[in-house]
C-alpha cells in the first residue's frame, strides 16, 4: 500500500506583502532617530549611560549612551538599512525611496550636525 505524498507546500505565514505603513506613519509609535526602525519590544531601545531605556534610538544605534557607530553618515546608515528592509520583503527600490523620505527627518540626521 502506498499512500500519496502530497507534500504541497502551504505557507502559513502572510508574507510577501510589504507592509510601508509603519515606516511612512509617524503616529504609529517611536521610531529610532537615527535608522527609522520602528520600536516595539522594550530589548528593541537603546540604553544611557546609566543603563536606562532610551526612547529615541534603537539597541543597534544607541548603546550605553553612545552612538554604535558615531562617525556614520546618513548616507551610509541607508546602505546598512537597504539589505535589512530587503529582507524583511521590501524591495530595494522602495527601500530606498522610504529612506530618503524619512531618514533627513529623523534626530540625528535633521539640522545642525552635533556630532562630537
Ligand atoms: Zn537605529
Amino acid at each position: 500500500m502506498s499512500a500519496p505524498t502530497t507534500d504541497a507546500k502551504t505557507n502559513g505565514k502572510a508574507n510577501g506583502k510589504a507592509d510601508t505603513t509603519a515606516y511612512t506613519a509617524a503616529e504609529m509609535g517611536p521610531f529610532c532617530q537615527s535608522c527609522g526602525m520602528p520600536l516595539h519590544k522594550p530589548e528593541d531601545f537603546g540604553t544611557s549611560a546609566e543603563g536606562f531605556r532610551v526612547n529615541d534610538y534603537c539597541s543597534f544605534c544607541f548603546g550605553d549612551g553612545v552612538f554604535t557607530e558615531p562617525s556614520l553618515t546618513m548616507r551610509q546608515m541607508m546602505e546598512k538599512c537597504v539589505p535589512f528592509m530587503a529582507e524583511a520583503g521590501i524591495p530595494e527600490v522602495q527601500a530606498r525611496g522610504l529612506m530618503e523620505a524619512i531618514m533627513p527627518k529623523l534626530k540625528r540626521w535633521r539640522g545642525p550636525s552635533t556630532a562630537p
